[in-house]
């Protein structure tokens, strides 16, 4: 599953659960999801996140438990 932020063309923001990117795409082209306010179908993904002082939307590198874990492959482990 993945959330995206959602404004549809009178600018409401709102946030809406598919199951995957391909997934938000394909019914955000349908116009399948009506804006909760105002049930625009106008919607498209918002820029505005939905966590305000995240930069970045990459996740954080995945902790390592060490040699065992990963052999020394984990990105943790690198440096
Ligand atoms: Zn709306």
């Amino acid at each position: 599953m993945i959330r995206y932020a959602l404004e549809c063309a009178e600018g409401h923001v709102f946030e809406h659960w598919f199951d995957n990117m391909a997934d938000a795409d394909a019914q955000l082209a349908l116009g399948s999801i009506p804006c909760p306010e105002c049930a625009s179908t106008e919607v498209r993904k918002s820029l505005m996140a939905p966590r305000i002082g995240q930069g970045k939307a990459t996740a954080p590198l995945p902790s390592c438990a060490g040699p065992s874990c990963c052999a020394g492959a984990c990105p943790a482990m690198a440096g």
